[in-house]
């Protein structure tokens, strides 16, 4: 029989290409389904990797790319009917919220159409185990901090109804077909991989700890602050950063758990602790020994002031011990990496 396999949707993007260089690191092997729209085909190529030099020595698991979108029905049965898939991490998804207000049904077609599609070919198929990157923003303002996996669930922009919506659908079909699912609600996910040459890039950029790194390194030229007005300790916002290290662990006990448990669960993957836009700003200008000068902007539609997440139960449950998520190892991090790129 052929060698089971994890499929990883959007695995050349930032968190599913940390998750999959982790796994085969583990020596499993894994197939990438990517369209590459935003992800980048070398960050699955782990001889470029940086810290591998003994890579002929290490048992790593290998990684087919298969170059196909989630629209493709006809290529999702294909592939579940060639390959022995014996879970799916789904990361694919489009995750801009600016643009989410703007093009919705871009949003809804792509995250929440696709994962149809997925969901199908993998009931027809009779693969039963599905790990799914939801997010904070399904919750939309908080009501209590910190957020618990409890609190109502009532997003603010497409982006966070379209992953709601998936959840939803995971939800009604575990209870008729029996899929086991794990949702994982991520914070802010930041940093750069601990040990290989991978980072996050997204084009356009508009997250804040790859912009702030740019202008700090004199590749941009002016870097905003979305608001000073809000009710937070200096007026900027608060968002509870995770390192995709972490983020990448916390999937492999995914996996775990729906190896030992004929069950379904959600939780929340964040640090606990919150840190405002300046203080991002003023921590990285430290590690950089350089002033960042920045301009104070108006607030970003969809932004809410604090978000800070409880992750009280992915520990508890399935053994989530963040190590990598102090904002200074985030920061380093991300700016070893971007410092090693070459533009
Ligand atoms: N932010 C900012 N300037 C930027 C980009 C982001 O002030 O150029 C703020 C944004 O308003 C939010 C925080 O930084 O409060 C984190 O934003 P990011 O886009 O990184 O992640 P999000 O919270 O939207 O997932």
């Amino acid at each position: 029989m052929a060698e089971k396999r994890i499929l990883v949707t959007g695995g050349a993007g930032y968190i599913g290409s940390h998750t999959n260089a982790m796994l085969r690191k583990m020596g499993k092997s894994t197939l990438v389904l990517d369209n590459l729209s935003y992800g980048h085909k070398q960050s699955l190529d782990l001889l470029s990797y940086s810290h591998t030099e003994n890579l002929a020595q290490n048992s790593y698991g290998d990684t087919f790319l298969i170059h196909a979108d989630l629209n493709d029905s006809f290529a999702l049965k294909k592939i579940f009917s060639h390959y022995e898939i014996d879970s799916v991490l789904h990361f694919a998804a489009f995750a801009y919220v600016g643009e989410s207000v703007s093009d919705p049904a871009k949003y809804y077609r792509n995250n929440v159409a696709n994962t149809l599609n997925l969901l199908e070919a993998m009931k027809e198929s009779g693969c039963k185990k599905i790990v799914f990157s939801s997010t904070c923003a399904t919750y939309g303002n908080p009501l209590e901090l910190p957020l618990k996996e409890s609190h109502p669930q009532n997003p603010i922009n497409p982006y966070g109804r379209s992953k709601l919506m998936i959840e939803q659908i995971l939800h009604d079909f575990s209870h008729a077909y029996g899929l086991n699912y794990v949702i994982l609600r991520y914070f802010n996910a930041a940093g750069a991989s601990m040990e290989f040459n991978i980072g996050e890039s997204h084009s356009p950029e508009t997250h804040l700890i790859p912009l702030v790194i740019q202008k700090a390194l004199g590749q941009r030229k002016t870097l905003s602050v979305f608001g000073q007005d809000y009710d937070t300790k200096d007026g900027s916002c608060i968002r509870d950063y995770i390192h995709v290290d972490d983020l990448a662990t916390a999937h492999i006990l995914a996996l775990d758990y729906l190896d030992s448990h004929q069950k379904s669960e959600v939780f929340n993957l964040g640090n606990g602790e919150g840190f405002s836009v300046l203080e991002v700003i003023q921590k990285m200008s430290e590690i950089a020994n350089i002033e960042i000068p920045y301009t104070i902007e108006e607030r970003r539609a969809g932004d809410p002031a604090v978000l800070i997440g409880d992750a009280t139960k992915a520990k508890e449950i399935l053994g989530y011990n963040p190590s990598f998520s102090s904002l200074e190892t985030i920061l380093k991090s991300a700016y070893q990496w971007h410092t090693n790129q070459r533009y």
